[in-house]
């Protein structure tokens, strides 16, 4: 079997949201990097989670010169409304003029930042199977992997950014007793339906049966959401249960169509601390999830990798370490930030439901916390980007 040896400064494990975003922001300042992707690149265009990026990422891609990474395929913008007790709410949403959040599905984003990184001559490796992390304790690190062909490669690199997901390689590589996992259990899962049918209605349903969500997917394409108990599975939801239930949820007729895929979706919490590990860089859902009720999980993406890419920026510029070495505690603060976040707006839009989780006095409190959205115009702001943004 060949073996070729190469050298890099970063070696970036996984062609995600993080990694790509890393990838382009290293380029662009004349760091060099390989991109290790385990699927094919087709497999990773096609891939469909979120669908919009939050002001701070808008901010950040036109802050890197990257603002085209955001264009393309559009989609229409969701009027999502809100349903309790089968009720429509009478709410408008606020005006937000610093709101620069928008439209723009993950396989795009990722499509984008593929070709942009392809364009200025990067270094992206598809179909790279058995990755594996040697020596990386210390301060330098080496990367193995198998190319399509059967070849082994070595890259010898300063830095490893584990950008490889919550299953990936990179956090599995370091020694248990080096890692605290951090983790909450709601109780509940969502069961995650994309539908080859417009949303109508859309918006988010607060039921006793449970929560309930129709986002549009595009001119003819939804996402349905419904809160179920953990231990089900997409078996247990059958085409006509998913229409039923979607129906008894929201009070009202709902359009129905195709149904093209069905998955459980863990409503959870978890951060693993530090977020380093000698010259490896855990960055992403490989270092934090959030559960989907907030649409958090690309902007604390985008944030490690700016905040990683700027520390290898400067380090190469002037040799200072401090960046790279504050790098987990910045990113931690911030991560936890936006835990406290999640954690809140999940546990109100469900508990206002379902009492049969919390309690019928967490439910009552959970009410009392969505009538003060709804009467507080800045408030109701975040309900109108939510019914947007969760995906
Ligand atoms: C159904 C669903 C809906 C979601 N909705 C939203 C939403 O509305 N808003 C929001 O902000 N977030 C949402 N998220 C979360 C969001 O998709 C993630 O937080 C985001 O993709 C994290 O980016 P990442 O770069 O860390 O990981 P990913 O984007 O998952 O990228 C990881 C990459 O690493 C690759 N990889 C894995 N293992 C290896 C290996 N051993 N070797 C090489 N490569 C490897 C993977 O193939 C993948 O390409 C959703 C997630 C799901 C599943």
């Amino acid at each position: 079997m060949t073996e070729t040896n190469e050298h890099t400064a970063v070696v970036i494990i996984g062609a995600g949201v993080s990694g790509l975003a890393l990838g382009n922001f290293l380029l662009r300042n004349g760091i060099a990097c390989t991109i290790l992707e385990k699927h094919s690149r087709e497999y990773v265009e096609g891939r469909q989670r979120a669908g919009t990026i939050d002001s701070f990422g808008v901010r950040m891609f036109r802050e890197w010169g990257l603002a085209e990474v955001l264009e393309g395929d559009p989609v229409a913008e969701a009027e999502g409304g809100f349903w309790i007790d089968g009720e429509e709410m009478p709410i408008e949403f606020g005006e937000d003029e610093n709101d620069e959040s928008v439209f723009c599905p993950q396989q795009v984003l990722v499509r984008n930042l593929t070709d942009a990184f392809l364009r200025d001559g990067g270094d992206l490796r598809f179909e790279a199977a058995d990755v594996s992390l040697e020596d990386f304790d210390g301060e330098r690190a080496v990367v193995r992997y198998r190319d399509p062909s059967g070849s082994m490669g070595v890259l010898d690199c300063d830095f490893v950014a584990g950008c490889d997901g919550d299953r990936g390689v990179s956090r599995a590589s370091i020694p248990a007793e080096a890692l605290t996992r951090h983790s909450h259990e709601y109780g509940y899962n969502w069961l995650s339906v994309l539908a080859e049918v417009p949303a109508s209605p859309s918006g988010m349903a607060i039921h006793s049966r449970g929560l309930a969500g129709l986002i549009p997917r595009g001119a003819h394409a939804s996402r349905l959401y419904l809160q179920c108990p953990p231990d089900d599975t997409p078996s247990d939801w059958p085409d006509e249960r998913v229409w039923s239930e979607l129906e008894a949820r929201f009070g009202t007729p709902v359009a129905t169509g195709p149904i093209v895929d069905k998955r459980i979706v863990p409503l959870r919490s978890v951060v693993h601390s530090p977020m380093r590990h000698g010259a490896l860089f855990l960055l992403g859902d490989a270092a934090h999830i959030v559960p989907p009720m907030s649409a958090k999980g690309i902007h604390l993406a985008l944030h490690d990798a700016e905040v990683f890419a700027r520390a290898v920026i400067g380090w190469s510029a002037d040799g200072d370490p401090s960046p790279l070495d504050d790098y987990s505690d910045t990113c931690l603060r911030h991560v936890w930030n936006y835990q406290a976040f999640a954690a809140w707006i999940t546990e109100t839009m469900h508990n206002a439901g379902d009492p049969s989780y919390a309690g019928e006095f967490r439910k009552r409190i959970a009410r009392a916390e969505l009538e003060r959205q709804f009467t507080s115009p800045t408030a109701n702001r975040l309900f109108g980007e939510l019914t947007a943004g969760v995906n």
